[in-house]
């Protein structure tokens, strides 16, 4: 058994003060980060350029590169792929690979289920097991066959990232970093309701485009859907993204589950344009993906087509974003952490 934790979520630096302290020379520290991070071998078998020993050091110390983690596969007939992964701490939670052609992208999860409850979501009514460590993130991409093909990451599977910004923000920093993995910042997009306090943390120092879960301009029918606006309004959350704005090329969205009969009205549409003046963004909108677990309605066709009319009348850039993954039960919303075919 590993006495330290596993490698994969450690940074080149804590490699290289794991080797220190073993009496081993630090400077393998940044090659075994390229072997993982950027080549992504999934064992240490295939390393061919550090000493044995310093190799079996490392793997003694920490275990096998994915110490403890496993996954299952579940391809659909879209093209997209879902993964529903364990790890050491028991915690389950689930992936999604979507290829569209060019844009093969990943959807990951931070947490194993959320504390936030939205109304409209499934992930939000199954019970919660508590933060994915950076080493669980960051695995998600690193550890299923795509891993080499992936070109877009989005941070919007199970949980919310800013009620778990310590771990969430280190793997940026891994996916990020030349050291690291390396993939662009202009290419992960982290997704979430907007917690005050880990939206000013994120954008001290943005590692990648932002969108925010908006689903209504109206604070008492968002606090109905979503119960963190009490905490967090949302005309907080746009009094910071005034404030200090994300820095180009990274870009600002927005989400808006579209829910037959609730948030689609012209005065929705408006109050929308009003209350992001001044911001430079882009709408997507998700037509709600339907689970047992709450009884709202798919907008009808003739819905959606008044919604964005008004949208367009108002000035507002939009995109219908059709999820992928529903026949696995993996399109937003659906993600509970386990195999639920339809
Ligand atoms: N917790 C973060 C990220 C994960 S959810 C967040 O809430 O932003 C990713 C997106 O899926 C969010 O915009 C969320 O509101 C949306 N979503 C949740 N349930 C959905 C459903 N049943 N249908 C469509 N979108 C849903
Ligand atoms: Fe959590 Fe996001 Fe689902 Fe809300 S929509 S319950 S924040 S995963």
């Amino acid at each position: 058994m590993p006495k330290r934790g596993k490698i994969i979520g450690k940074k080149v630096e804590e490699i290289e003060a794991a080797l220190s302290n073993l009496g081993l020379p630090p400077q393998y520290a940044s090659k075994l980060a390229v072997w993982i991070y950027r080549k992504r071998i999934q064992h240490y078998a295939g390393i061919n350029d550090i000493p044995r020993h310093i190799v079996n050091a490392l793997q003694n110390e920490f275990g096998d590169i994915f110490e403890g983690n496993s996954f299952e596969r579940y391809p659909g007939t879209d093209g997209s792929v879902k993964y529903l992964f364990s790890n050491a701490q028991g915690q389950h939670y689930e992936s999604i690979y979507m290829d569209n052609g060019k844009r093969k992208t990943l959807c990951v999860s931070t947490q194993a289920g959320c504390r936030m409850g939205c109304k409209f979501c499934m992930t939000g009514s199954i019970s919660y097991n508590g933060n994915l460590d950076a080493g669980s993130i960051v695995g998600q991409l690193l550890a299923i066959p795509e891993t080499k093909s992936v070109n877009r990451l989005v941070i919007m599977g199970m949980g919310e990232p800013f009620d778990n910004w310590a771990e969430v923000s280190r793997a940026l920093e891994i996916l990020t970093s030349a050291w690291g993995v390396a993939f662009g910042k202009s290419n992960i997009t982290l997704s979430t309701l907007g917690i005050l306090e880990g939206l000013e943390r994120f954008l001290l120092n943005p590692r990648c485009n932002l969108a925010i879960s908006l689903h209504s301009p109206f604070p008492d029918e968002r606090a109905m859907l979503m119960p963190s606006e009490v905490k967090n309004p949302i005309s907080r959350v746009v009094d910071i993204l005034l404030k200090h704005r994300i820095p180009k090329p990274l870009r600002l969205s927005f989400e808006y589950v579209a829910l037959g009969g609730i948030n689609l009205s012209e005065q929705h549409a408006k109050a929308i344009s009003d209350m992001l003046k001044g911001l430079k963004y882009h709408i997507n909108i998700i037509p709600w993906n339907e689970h047992p677990a709450a009884d709202f309605k798919c907008p009808a066709t003739d819905e959606l087509e008044n919604f964005t009319r008004w949208l367009n009348q108002h000035g507002v850039m939009w995109t219908i974003r059709q999820s992928k993954g529903n026949e696995v039960g993996a399109a937003c919303g659906q993600m509970a952490g386990k195999h639920t075919p339809k």
